[in-house]
């Protein structure tokens, strides 16, 4: 059996879908059935049944209604979906079961949080797609088109969006850790998603967004509106338009390269702890973090905004400057946040009250910026734009009507001020007289029956009335009005008392109505200035990221770049800015000299020895210069990088089944067909997913294909383990690095310094030893190696010819199999209990 209620949810829960459905019953949201066993342990609250022992036994849980945001987090980080549904009457206005709705659908891509989510859509026509993506918060709209499937992946994969909507069926390829959501086909077909555009926006034809030579990309933006409109019931009002982003030029660094070096996360656990972004994330607004990711994400190639940036974040580097600055910022709130839940209906009377004191504080900036005579040099800086909108009128207005601590919902305390609405003054002080009245008449009766005990009292029930007891009902006057009976009591009314109860009442609901008004009043002002708010928002932004950059500046030693016409790299006592965070001053400064007429390096020394990280921090550097940040150094002299191509270990993709040399290979002939003259490369280890003799040849015939790029060179760094490929220094363009190393006793001592001149050897067994290998398992080795002739490959003597064609044989001898696969081992990846085990079964087998 069934009972309505049970229906209705039925029916609610048809329309969330996936999402679980919580629906407002009294003071808690209340989860039935499937949705209730799945939540509870997520939300770590009991699990009961509702109906228990009846036919309508149903699992239940529930949350108090006040709790909902800070639960919604814990069903979202589970990669659930939320329906929010509540009732659409108040209880007076209907008899029965209250008619209930979803208001809304939050999605992992349209959750309103701190983090910068987008949704995304994509979709694809023949060899053309097209990418919308909605970043809810802000109500930041984008449309990329572009070609190819290899492209739509690495966008998407750059982009990294919280939620992907696909078409049902279409094929799924992209590595992205987002949640799908599939959608009907035909809500992509062009003419149905340019007709939902132009409603949506109430538009007339598309020509003004450039979308027409787009059809796939309308496609992907008509099916996301669709969703929007799907998960938010409605049209937010904060999302204005569309950019079309045609991306002519890819990004500085694509998204391996930036999952390489840490930019937006770590390699080892994925969290954004210890990467780029968390080391530079000194903002003090939600707004400005999300703005320095997107930076990140994006750094520029243009001269004069980078000259710019640096010129504003040097400005900024003085503490009486920017600490007052630092003040401020802290105490503005998220704007964008804000404004997207005003219009998405969202907003509580403390939220507005966060947005008055956020706007109440911005009115100071200007001034701040030009305290201490700097008005001008902050103008010539552009550190803010003349003409940025403050608000001020909205501002005024909120706090003229807008409570100083407004409760969190109308009707549970005075949201609006006195003083704004006559009508609603009218109402409270009827209010409140009416109580005074009460207090009088209960007063009289009480003189005029003699009962001393007599008084007023209230149920939500009965309303008003009097109540006097068995032994006193003898005294009770003939104009009063029986209403109840109770053991021992009996409850009356008077005609004054249901007279003065009338107006009470209905000066409640008045009051609670004419708030409303007001408050959607001020809603609706807040959305008017959207615009407004939005620049003001982007502004503060700026501002917040640039004082950011000048607080890791000043307290790192970092110095502004400079900017070179040639196609040179020099950097001077350089640092890994992560593991200079973590070490502090045991981080080794190295230099680095890339000319254009010289503008390979190969760097060569034992495992461990430091290669990785300076290959790294060249490349880090780059990325944090041309984002207009400072950089960890004494001096970074660079002509400008148009791509960043890294190629570095394999290892974290070997779980998801590909060899590590076919990944390799797809990516360095990615780098090969995209690379200019003007290009940062990074190779670490190349070569290494295969054998000894196929990795060497590859690595070299790659170093000369670089080499010998038509229009020059690209600035190149390689590290390598062969110290064979040290030979390549004998042409003048490529020149050799070594890790310096000590040799102590039996010891290696790692200095972690990059000097000029190849290694001399590799140091595998120093290495192992240092690791912890016993000393006869290291004797061994020993023996082992030296029983295995040398290689001579690439000895001078050896013809040009055969050195660039380097498909012929590079050796002279018979590769030996086991030395080959003793310098394949990778010892970092080795516990000393793995290298024992490998040594006693070679010494067995020999
Ligand atoms: P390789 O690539 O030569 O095997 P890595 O670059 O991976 O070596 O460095 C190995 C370890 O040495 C790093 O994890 C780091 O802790 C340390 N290291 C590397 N470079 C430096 C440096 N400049 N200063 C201090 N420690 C360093
Ligand atoms: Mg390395």
């Amino acid at each position: 059996m069934s009972t309505p209620m049970l229906q209705q949810i039925a029916a609610l829960k048809r329309e969330a879908g996936d999402a679980i459905l919580l629906t407002r019953m009294g003071d808690f949201y209340e989860l039935l059935g499937e949705d209730a066993v799945k939540a509870a342990p997520v939300l770590e609250i009991a699990l009961t049944l509702r109906g228990k022992g009846s036919d309508s036994e149903t699992p239940m849980c529930g949350v108090p209604h006040f709790a909902l945001e800070s639960y919604l987090p814990k069903l979202l980080l589970a990669g659930y979906s939320a329906a929010i549904a509540e009732p659409t009457a108040k209880p007076e206005e209907v008899k029965g079961l209250l008619p209930r709705a979803i208001k809304r659908i939050i999605t992992p891509g349209t959750w309103l949080d701190d983090d910068a989510r987008w949704l995304a859509c994509a979709h694809r026509v023949g060899e053309t797609w097209g990418i919308a993506l909605l970043q809810l918060a802000s109500g930041q709209l984008r449309v990329i088109p572009g070609e190819g499937l290899a492209l739509l992946a690495s966008t998407l994969e750059r982009l990294g969006p919280q939620e992907l909507i696909l078409a049902e069926g279409s094929p799924d390829v992209f590595e992205l850790d987002a949640t799908r959501t599939p959608l009907p086909a035909w809500r992509f077909e062009t003419e149905r998603a340019r007709q939902q555009i132009l409603a949506f926006f109430g538009w007339t034809h598309l020509e003004g967004i450039g979308l027409d030579p787009h059809p796939a990309a309308i496609g992907a933006l008509g099916a996301l509106l669709d969703q929007v409109e799907a998960t938010q019931k409605g049209r937010p009002a904060h999302i204005q338009g569309v950019s079309l982003e045609l991306g002519a030029v890819g990004p500085l660094l694509d998204a391996t390269s930036a999952r390489h070096l840490e930019i937006f996360a770590n390699t080892l656990d994925g969290s954004k702890q210890g990467s780029l972004l968390q080391l530079l994330d000194a903002c003090r607004t939600r707004m400005g973090s999300r703005l320095l990711r997107a930076w990140l994400d994006q750094p520029l190639r243009e001269r004069d905004a980078l000259e710019k940036r640096w010129s504003q974040v040097a400005w900024l580097t003085e503490d009486r400057r920017r600490e007052p600055l630092h003040k401020l910022l802290a105490t503005v709130p998220d704007l964008d946040r804000l404004l997207g839940r005003v219009a998405l209906g969202l907003a509580t009377p403390p939220e507005l009250g966060q947005l008055r004191e956020g706007l109440s504080q911005l009115q100071r900036l200007p001034a701040q910026l030009s305290e201490g005579g700097w008005f001008e040099q902050a103008r010539e800086l552009e550190l803010w734009a003349e003409g940025t909108p403050l608000c001020t009128d909205l501002l005024e207005e909120l706090k003229r009507c807008l409570a100083e601590a407004p409760p969190l919902e109308i009707g549970k305390g005075e949201v609006i001020r006195e003083g704004v609405d006559a009508e609603l003054d009218g109402v409270r002080r009827l209010a409140r007289d009416a109580k005074q009245v009460m207090l009088e008449l209960e007063e009289e009766e009480r003189a005029a029956c003699g009962i001393n005990s007599l008084k007023i009292k209230y149920n939500r029930v009965f309303g008003y009335y009097f109540e006097i007891t068995k032994a006193n009902l003898a005294a009770a006057p003939a104009h009063f009005i029986r209403k109840q009976t109770l053991a021992n009591a009996e409850r009356f009314t008077t005609e004054k008392l249901m007279d003065f109860e009338q107006r009470l009442l209905s000066a409640e609901t008045d009051q609670v109505r004419l708030e409303e008004t007001q408050f959607r009043r001020l809603l609706a002002l807040v959305l008017e200035a959207r615009a407004q708010l939005t620049a003001l928002s982007q502004a503060v932004a700026r501002l917040d990221v640039l004082a950011s950059f000048a607080e890791r500046a000043r307290h790192g030693g970092w110095v502004r770049p400079e900017l070179s016409e040639d196609r040179e790299l020099l950097l001077t006592g350089t640092r890994h800015p992560m593991l200079e965070a973590r070490l502090g001053r045991e981080c080794i400064p190295n230099d680095l000299e890339l000319r254009t007429k010289s503008s390979m390096a190969v760097v060569t020394g034992p495992n461990m020895g430091g290669k990785s990280t300076f290959l790294r921090t060249a490349a880090l550097l780059v990325v944090l210069a041309q984002t207009g940040s400072f950089v960890p150094a004494e001096l970074m002299r660079f002509g400008l990088v148009d791509r960043i191509f890294t190629r570095i270990g394999a290892s974290d993709f070997l779980s998801k089944g590909q060899s590590t040399f076919m990944v390799e290979m797809t990516e360095t002939a990615r780098i090969l067909s995209q690379v200019t003259p003007s290009s940062l490369v990074i190779l670490d280890e190349i070569g290494r997913g295969t054998s000894t003799r196929d990795g060497l040849s590859l690595a070299e015939a790659i170093a000369l294909h670089l080499r010998d790029l038509k229009g020059g060179a690209p600035r190149t760094l390689f590290a390598t383990h062969y110290f064979e490929l040290t030979k390549l220094a004998e042409d003048s363009r490529i020149r050799n690095l070594h890790v310096e190393v000590q040799e102590w006793e039996e010891h290696l001592l790692f200095l972690h310094r990059i000097a000029e001149g190849p290694a001399d050897r590799s140091y595998g067994i120093q290495v192992a030893r240092l690791a912890g290998i016993p000393r006869s398992v290291i004797a061994t080795a020993q023996r082992i190696l030296s029983q295995t002739p040398e290689p001579s490959i690439l000895k001078p003597a050896k013809r040009r010819a055969e050195v660039i064609q380097p498909a012929l044989p590079l050796f002279d001898l018979e590769p030996d199999p086991l030395r080959e696969e003793l310098e394949a081992l990778d010892l970092s990846r080795m516990t000393p209990l793995d290298v024992m085990n490998w040594v006693a079964a070679k010494q067995k087998a020999l």
